[in-house]
């Protein structure tokens, strides 16, 4: 879901031939040939590099930025900048009055990360047995470039109702904390974050050369910085079942995304004595989003996180650091300046956000059933229209494919992102129009999609070929019929 991912794969584009194929041993093996292509690059060029480098720096930067921003100057994204250029601040006042470092905030991460990786690892899912239509248990991912089908313990639907039962036990019931808990230690947080963060994406870097989970389906550039922000390992393990992607993607930080928009609306409570009806909205309207998610991880398995993207910084720093920081911006927000929208605004911020919905969760729909009936189902009432496709892939295996062109993939070829975008405009809007703070979300929704989008049909093209040309004379437009 998340993502730093396609701003730093946004710095690089695959090539078509493969050059240099590095053993498990981390030996160059000279291994040329051509493939359908996964993931990323190969080869790293020198606007690859410096962007790399680039968001390495500047990304953690990004977060602390905003975050200062609304503790030390009220979210004015601008004031901070004014005010150093007037000479009323500087760089270490700002820092000095930025919140440290404090144990108390390790011991609430450290607690939360641990009840997550026990949830994940030790309590398989048993939700799947009495929710009619929930996909939970065992479940196979996508194939690899390498040919290898893993398995997955889909549980995280389970995890996210265990967590959020404890959350309003602890807030109506038990109170062993605050339920402000998570703002009132929002910056000494970031630090631990960044810790983790930092440290799963070295760890999974130096695991990639001394025992890496399935050496064939690494990928070695040569070029440190790129393999350490990129990855190498396509699906790094420890043990049979800690899979790094689908644990830190989902949890902790997902999970933690509802969490984090309950603690703000129960610090607007505590600071205003009332809760806005903006905060309900987003609180609401990302709740959906977050629990469509994990009621849909299985599905998830397929998407291009999990069958496309190498674990590296992007993935590990950006799961821990970048998502639940930047995506809850809009809550943060409002604790700020706690906005009471007209019943007008708020109803359509409603609408935008529910039908934004919809067709994000429609189209993936429409993928996943006509993908998992191989083509044998009915859309929007009729019998699935498609295109017969093959590839080939890195074991230089033949397989067969189709390309969906009724429902919303003959709309457009990514409407699910149209969707997406539609729902993320919402989450801003109802933060009305006093700062441009919140809006950072679509800004940056609307730069991942659109360059996601590119890097995908590209990656397609590579994959499909001429079949792929089909495709796209057939469903001509990306997002938005007539325009994109
Ligand atoms: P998609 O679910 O759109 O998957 C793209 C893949 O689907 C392609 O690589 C291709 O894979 C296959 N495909 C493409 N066209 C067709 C077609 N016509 N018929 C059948 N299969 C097709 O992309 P994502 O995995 O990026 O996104 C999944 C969802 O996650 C989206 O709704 C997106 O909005 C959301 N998302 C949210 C993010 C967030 O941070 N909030 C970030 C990223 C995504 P193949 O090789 O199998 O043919």
């Amino acid at each position: 879901m998340v993502r730093l991912t396609d701003l730093t794969i946004a710095v690089t584009m695959e090539t078509t031939r493969r050059r240099a194929q590095q053993a498990s041993n981390g030996k160059a093996s000279e291994h040329v040939e051509q493939s359908a292509q996964w993931g990323r690059a190969w080869e790293v060029d020198w606007f690859s590099l410096i962007s790399v480098v680039g968001l390495l720096i500047f990304a953690p930067f990004i977060v602390f930025y905003f975050v200062m921003a609304c503790d030390q100057f009220e979210c004015s994204v601008s004031e901070p900048l004014l005010q150093l250029y007037r000479g009323d601040v500087n760089l270490l006042s700002i820092w000095a009055r930025a919140p440290s470092f404090t144990w108390t905030a390790a011991k609430i991460y450290a607690i939360w990360v641990g009840f997550q990786v026990f949830l994940y690892l030790c309590v398989p899912d048993v939700t799947h047995k009495f929710i009619p239509g929930y996909v939970g248990g065992v479940q196979d991912g996508a194939r690899t470039p390498a040919g290898l089908i893993n398995k997955y313990e889909i549980n995280g639907l389970q995890c996210w109702l265990i967590t959020h039962a404890l959350w309003f036990a602890n807030a109506h019931y038990f109170h062993w904390f605050s339920p402000t808990i998570i703002f009132d230690n929002w910056i000494p947080l970031m630090w631990c974050t960044n810790l983790l963060g930092y440290a799963v994406s070295t760890f999974a870097f130096v695991k990639a050369y001394i025992f890496p989970t399935n050496p064939e389906d690494c990928k070695f550039t040569g070029n440190v910085f790129y393999n350490y922000m990129m990855g190498i390992e396509f699906n790094p393990r420890i043990g049979k079942w800690f899979d790094f992607k689908l644990f830190f993607n989902g949890r902790p930080g997902i999970v933690a995304w509802t969490l984090i928009n309950l603690s703000y609306m129960s610090k607007q409570q505590e600071l205003y004595g009332t809760v806005t009806n903006s905060m309900i909205l987003v609180n609401i309207l990302q709740g959906i989003y977050v629990l469509d998610f994990f009621w849909n991880e299985a599905w998830y398995l397929k998407t291009i996180d999990i069958c496309h993207d190498h674990f590296g910084w992007y993935l590990g720093w950006g799961d821990c650091v970048w998502l639940p920081y930047l995506y809850t911006l809009q809550g943060l927000y409002l604790v700020y300046h706690p906005v009471q929208l007209s019943d007008a605004h708020a109803l359509a911020v409603l609408l935008l956000g529910l039908l934004g919905y919809y067709i994000f969760r429609s189209t993936n729909h429409q993928k996943d059933l006509f993908r998992r009936q191989d083509g044998s189902c009915t859309i929007w009432g009729r019998k699935a229209s498609f295109i017969e496709c093959s590839y080939r892939s890195a074991d230089g295996g033949l397989h067969r494919s189709k390309l969906l062109t009724s429902g919303f993939w003959g709309v457009a070829r990514h409407f699910n992102y149209t969707g997406d975008l539609m729902g993320s405009l919402a989450y801003c809007a109802a933060c009305g129009f006093g700062h441009i703070l919140p809006y950072f979300y679509i800004v940056y929704m609307t730069i991942l999609l659109v360059h996601r989008c590119v890097r995908d049909e590209h990656r397609c093209s590579s994959k499909y070929g001429k079949d792929w040309k089909r495709y796209t004379d057939a469903v001509p437009y990306r997002l938005i019929p007539g325009v994109f």
